[in-house]
């Protein structure tokens, strides 16, 4: 062992100057950390989260059962049951999301050719009894209900990347 390694090792000078780091990240440095739930980081447009059903302006359904976003979802978590309406169109008489399957990949969203099902920006959601995990249409509904505001904006943010 060299003079010098001995020293340093006998007088711990790389310990006390790691301290040093921290101590001087510690007094000097502004903290960090988010406060969360108080504080709370910024969401992209895109993000996703819970899964919302939209309606038109005049108050009906904007999907048309086309099936294509439970073709797509890879984790198999849509099951969609269709037949024709009163009014000659096609609508979904199941529409069921299992949030314990799905992985939020939003492949559900790109491949709507009608914008109905979307991802929300909300993920502070919590499930209480067996059985809440389904999303079912009127679920779904009654979120796009709720945020279609939130919902329409952020799409309208997006809209120029696209
Ligand atoms: S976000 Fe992905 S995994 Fe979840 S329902 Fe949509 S396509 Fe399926
Ligand atoms: S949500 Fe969109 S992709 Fe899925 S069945 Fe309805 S219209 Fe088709």
């Amino acid at each position: 062992m060299s003079t010098q390694s001995f020293f340093k090792t006998l007088f711990l000078t790389e310990l006390v100057q790691g301290l040093g780091v921290t101590l001087r990240q510690f007094l000097f440095r502004p903290s960090i950390t988010v406060m969360y739930p108080e504080e709370k980081t910024p969401q992209s447009p895109r993000f996703r989260g819970l899964h919302a059903q939209r309606r038109y302006a005049n108050g009906q359904e904007r999907c048309i059962a086309c099936k294509l976003c439970e073709a797509v979802c890879p984790a198999l978590a849509i099951t969609i049951e269709s037949d024709v309406a009163p009014d000659g169109t096609r609508r979904t008489t199941r529409y069921d999301i299992d949030l314990f399957k799905c992985i939020y990949c939003g492949f559900c969203e790109e491949a709507c050719p009608v914008d109905a099902i979307v991802e929300t920006r909300i993920h502070e959601y919590h499930m209480e009894h067996r059985g809440e995990n389904i999303m079912t249409k009127d679920k779904l509904l009654a979120v796009g209900e709720r945020y279609e505001a939130m919902i329409a904006a952020d799409k309208a943010a997006d809209a120029r990347y696209r």
